[in-house]
């Protein structure tokens, strides 16, 4: 798997477009998944996710992706897990210090990074530390309800903004206004009626 983690790295920004994709497929599948049950998708989505990722990443299933802040490269792989950033033990040619035959992860996710879109910016960020207790279940699924769950926070507050603005907007109404000619065509029907 490490050849296809090198694959990655080298087109990390289609990965980074693909990754996008799924996302937003697997958000637009929220109100099914909600209709099924979030507990009984996770195990079925979980097992895509692993299978699809430790192909491509090597992924550990952590259950909280961060490979678009990572440059694609999977942080887990370190042998010391470190999150935001390499240790002092890089070896000068960009190796391990304990696994002298694989490549630093946060080597490869600097080369990931600066293909990527917006892969420079986002590996400057300081990520939280792991959460163990999300060990093995389905990043996608996770995010993707978080998203979904904005966006519907979003839409209830417009709704609740121009609703609370309706009443306001009866009361400028010019009540007295005279109605304006009804179009000549509406007229001529009734008439004929
Ligand atoms: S960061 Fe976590 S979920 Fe993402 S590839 Fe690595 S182990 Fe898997």
């Amino acid at each position: 798997m490490y050849r296809a983690r090198l694959f990655v790295i080298r087109r990390a920004r289609t990965f980074e477009w693909i990754y996008k994709r799924v996302e937003q497929a697997i958000v637009a599948l929220d109100p099914i998944f909600a209709k099924i049950g979030y507990d009984r998708v996770e195990r079925p989505i979980a097992l895509v996710e692993k299978g699809v990722k430790t192909l491509l990443f090597d992924c550990k299933m952590c259950g909280q992706c961060v490979l678009s802040s990572t440059g694609m490269s999977c942080p887990m792989n370190c042998p010391k897990q470190l999150r935001n950033g390499p240790c002092g033990g890089v070896r000068q040619s960009g190796y391990c210090e304990v696994k002298p035959e694989m490549k630093c992860v946060w080597t490869l996710g600097w080369e990931g990074a600066s293909h990527m879109k917006d892969g420079a910016a986002k590996i400057r960020e300081v990520l939280p530390p792991v959460d163990r207790s999300l060990q093995g279940s389905s990043s996608w699924l996770r995010v993707s309800r978080e998203i979904a769950a904005l966006n519907r926070e979003k839409r209830d507050a417009a709704r609740t903004t121009l609703a609370e603005a309706f009443p306001g907007a009866r009361l400028q109404e010019p009540s007295t206004a005279p109605l304006a000619d009804e179009p000549p065509k509406a007229t001529t029907t009734r008439r004929g009626a």
